[in-house]
């Protein structure tokens, strides 16, 4: 079968690798349809780790994938060939205090499709998953949808851990890439009072206009903290954070009312920020990371199934062949690029 590798830095390869097969009971065979790049994705490319992720090369990236069934192990019920699935890329033990506590997004031995070290990701056209990581779609999905599925559970579960109800609130979300966009059509959902968006580029800030953001500024020429005491004087309830810039972090205490959230979302390149202290403890401001999603994949599928429009985000579709292409295109905002998909069949 067809497999794309990261064989250095900004290089991918495609070669011919044999086919996965089922080993345990509850395993399931998926044909891949679409794999959507990720930021984390290009990370891995252009450095060759996120953090202490360092990829070892040959490796194989790719973590929000869709795919039909091919075959299932004998212990399946979840799933049935032929069934269009989103997958979820987390495998987790079931076993450790993490998994028992209801936590298995942070699992001790938690595996991720293409997370160096982990398990290999899924830019191929074959992959074994166990079952309870398959979710079959109606047919209102189609492979990009349900490939798009993953990261809007990330959205899904930032604006669930604010736990907030945000009708008649004020918000703000740093970054309008396809997390900050997934968040951004969650938020829509549920009625917030307004939702303010900083984002560099013109393109992506026509697209959060498009999608319902209230107003949307360029944080560049606009100083966010300036037009936010000019629009909304008491400032706002909460700040998502995605785009992991320090300048967006400097910028989001200032513009977070006492007692407000701020949710960090993004992931900063150092892996460290710098945070004002002083500000954050006169105004009582509680911040909250989020790891990946935890239970958010079947809430993910119910909004799209009643509406929610996260096929917008895709710009770019591109074949196997031309893997590369599509990363240097993601890598370097090319050709007002948002969600770039790479389709198998
Ligand atoms: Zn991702
Ligand atoms: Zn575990």
């Amino acid at each position: 079968m067809k497999t794309l590798v990261l064989t250095g830095i900004r290089e991918i390869e495609m070669i011919d690798s044999p086919e996965p097969i089922l080993k345990n009971p509850d395993d399931v065979l998926i044909r891949i349809k679409t794999v959507g790049v990720c930021g984390s994705d290009i990370h891995y490319f252009t450095e060759g780790k996120i953090g202490s992720q360092v990829v070892k090369f040959p490796f194989t990236v790719g973590h929000e994938c869709s795919g039909i069934v091919e075959k299932t192990g004998s212990a399946v019920t979840r799933v049935k060939p032929g069934d269009l699935v989103a997958v979820d890329p987390s495998i987790h033990c079931g076993t450790c205090d993490q998994c028992l506590a209801g936590r298995p997004h942070t699992c001790r031995n938690n595996r991720f499709l293409g997370c160096p070290g982990q398990i290999d990701g899924c830019l191929t056209e074959y992959i074994v998953m166990p079952e309870f990581t398959c979710f079959a779609l109606s047919p209102k999905f189609d492979a990009t949808t349900a490939a798009l599925i993953e990261p809007l559970t990330i959205g899904t579960y930032s604006v669930e851990l604010a736990q907030t109800d945000f009708r008649n609130k004020t918000v703000g979300i740093f970054g309008a890439g396809p997390i900050g966009l997934s968040v951004l059509m969650v938020l829509k959902t549920m009625d917030p009072a307004k939702i303010l968006c900083f984002e560099p580029l013109e393109y992506r800030r026509k697209k959060a206009s498009d999608l319902g953001a209230s107003s949307v500024f360029n944080p560049i020429e606009t100083s966010p903290a300036k037009v936010t005491q000019e629009t909304e004087p008491l400032l706002l309830d909460v700040v998502f954070d995605c785009s992991g810039e320090q300048q967006a972090i400097d910028e989001a205490v200032r513009i977070i009312k006492p007692g407000g959230k701020l949710i960090l979302v993004g992931i900063p390149p150092e892996g460290k920020y710098t945070i004002n202290m002083d500000i954050l403890r006169r105004n009582e401001i509680s911040i909250h990371n989020v790891r990946r999603q935890n239970h958010c994949v079947e809430r993910a599928i119910l909004l799209v199934e009643n509406g929610l429009p996260i096929d917008q985000m895709v710009t770019h579709h591109f074949s196997p062949e031309v893997t590369q292409q599509a990363f240097e295109m993601v890598s370097g905002y090319q050709d007002g690029v948002i969600k770039a998909m790479i389709n198998f069949s």
